[in-house]
Formats: structure tokens, sequence, C-alpha cells
């Protein structure tokens, strides 16, 4: 209880009418499967599986005994110059999942954190690679990336945007919600590939030698459900490659079955150079992200940093 005597008084809310919130709140008390339970005892329907995040339904008995054999035997173990034989397992299996190349992991607490991570790994590869010019960030229109500085100013969310400055030197692709070829489609919109040569003008507008990397959602699912163009996401990944640009595919929402493989870019694909994601990597009962890259960046940014001598250890 706060100090105002109100149970509800302490806890700000992201992403919520906080006022309206608190004065009728909607309390959820339990969840089980694909059902929550309301503090009336009403069953509700989990048909956006919490935020995107519990793919396997709630409360799944072998999830919670993991959990609960894990912190009963080692509840931390530090990763700084020491490991513990969980952490490496599971880099193994989730590189598995992942598109065959991009089978280097790196773990990080959230979708966020993965996001700026990658965004991060991907100016050290620039860098390492003699290629310290490229510091600039594409992103997307009506992208979200999470809120940390680096996700929120690649997104392209106006009112997560118009207060926080951001980083520098960021630009963005045009969106794909073409509300007059395909407010709505049954499966991948026929039109809008073109959308993609977009980046062949912001190359032209800044050069090449600028830009680290670009960031999109494979599907977007944010600010509506945005199912890639066919081609679409093929031709970002030419562009890129031409270009020398890095190609993040942030899959925070579509890893771990959202789009019926596990990854979008293996069941659509379109193999980026880094993978983010989150949410489905412990079905949510644990805050958890990791990001997923190639053999050649990780070898680039960990083993043969051309400033591995200044810079002995890379803290991401
Ligand atoms: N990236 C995408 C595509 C997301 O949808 C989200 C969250 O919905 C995030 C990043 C941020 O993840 P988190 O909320 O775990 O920080």
């Amino acid at each position: 209880m706060t100090r105002e005597n109100d149970p509800l008084a302490a806890f700000w809310m992201p992403f919520t009418a906080n006022r309206a919130y608190k004065s009728h709140p909607r309390q959820l008390v339990a969840a089980k499967d694909m059902h929550y339970t309301d503090a009336a005892g009403n069953r509700i329907l989990d048909g956006t599986s919490g935020l995107w995040c519990s793919n396997a339904g709630h409360c799944r008995t072998p999830i919670v005994e993991a959990i609960h054999k894990t912190a009963a035997s080692m509840d931390f173990g530090p990763t700084f110059q020491l490991g513990h034989p969980h952490a490496f397992e599971l880099a193994s299996r989730v590189a598995e999942l992942m598109p065959a190349e991009l089978d280097r992991i790196f773990f990080t607490n959230s979708g966020s954190e993965s996001v700026d991570t990658a965004l991060k790994i991907a100016l050290a590869v620039q860098r390492s690679r003699g290629q310290a010019t490229r510091t600039r960030l594409i992103g997307r229109e009506r992208g979200y990336h999470g809120t940390g500085f680096g996700g929120i100013s690649v997104g392209g969310i106006v009112n997560n945007r118009r207060w926080w400055q951001g980083l520098p030197g960021v630009d963005h692709l045009p969106h794909t919600h073409d509300l007059t070829r395909n407010a709505f489609s049954k499966g991948f919109p026929q039109q809008g590939a073109e959308l993609a040569d977009e980046l062949e003008r912001l190359v032209t507008l800044h050069g090449a030698e600028t830009i680290a990397a670009v960031i999109v959602e494979p599907m977007a699912g944010s600010t509506g459900v945005l199912v890639p163009p066919v081609g679409y996401l093929q031709r970002l990944r030419d562009i890129c490659t031409k270009h020398g640009i890095i190609l993040i595919f942030d899959e925070v929402i579509t890893a771990f079955g959202r789009v019926g493989g596990a990854t979008a870019s293996g069941q659509w694909g379109v193999t980026p150079d880094i993978i983010t994601m989150a949410k489905g990597l412990t079905n949510a009962a644990v805050p958890m992200g990791a990001v997923a890259v190639s053999r050649t960046i990780h070898d680039d940014v960990v083993y043969n940093a051309a400033e591995d001598r200044a810079v002995p250890r890379l803290y991401l």
C-alpha cells in the first residue's frame, strides 16, 4: 500500500491511459493455456498471446518446472569471464532454429535490448572492417523496435519519437501499408516490392559509405499486422548486399512460430545478417532476448576487430 493508501498508485503502466485504467482497472489474476481469468472470475480468450509473446500458451508445466529447477539449482551465474553450461546449451539450441548462416548467439534481457545490441553490433562490425564512416542507421516508418534510444530512433511510430531526440544520423524507409492498393490482403500483398528501392534513393542521398545498417520487422506488428509485399524483403536483401549494408530483421514478434516457422527469415527464405528476438524465446515466462549473427560478423567483431589492441573486449 502506498502513502496515499491506494494500491494502484505506485505502478506507472507503459503504453496505457493510466488515469482511465486506474478509475476502471481491468485486472488479470490468472492464466492457463489460451485463457486469462480476470478479477471477477471471467475467462478471457487470449487472442494476442499476451503481447505476442506467450506463443506456447500460458503456465505450461514443462516451462514452469524448468524455471523452478533452474532457480533452485543456480539462480544466477555471471557471464563476464566466467560461464555456466546453460547459456552455452541454450545458445546452441537457439542457433539450430535460426537460418543456418546465423549461428552465433548473444543474450539480452528484452526485445528492446536486443534491438539496441543489434544496432551496436552493426556499428562495431563496420568499424572492425575498416568502415568507420558507416554510422548511419536506417529504419522504417510505422516500425516498432522497442523503447531503447536506438529502437525509438530507428522506429517509425511518431508518438514514440517526438518527445526524445533519438540518435543522430538516422533515416527511414517508407512503410508498406498501402491503403490504395493493399489495404487488406489475403497472404502477401502482390504489390509494393518497389518500396524497397527507396533504399537505393537513400544510398544516393547519403552515400553508401555512411550507412551501417538497415533494420525492419519482416512482418510489422505494432502498427497493424503489415505482411511484406511479395519480393520486398528479398529486394532489401539484394540492395544491402550490393552496398555493404548490414541487414537486421527484428524478429521479436515473428520468431518462434508466429508466421509458421521458427523465424520469418527461414519461413520466407530471406536471410538477414542479424536477427533480434525475445518474447517467444522463453514464452515470456522469463524476461529474455537474444541476437543471432552470422559467423563472419561474430568473428569480425569478437576476434578480428581492427581495434583489438585498443579495445581488448567489446562490451555490448
Ligand atoms: N521489436 C519489436 C518488433 C517488437 O514488437 C517489440 C515489442 O513489442 C520490441 C522490439 C521490444 O521488445 P520488448 O518489449 O521485449 O522490449
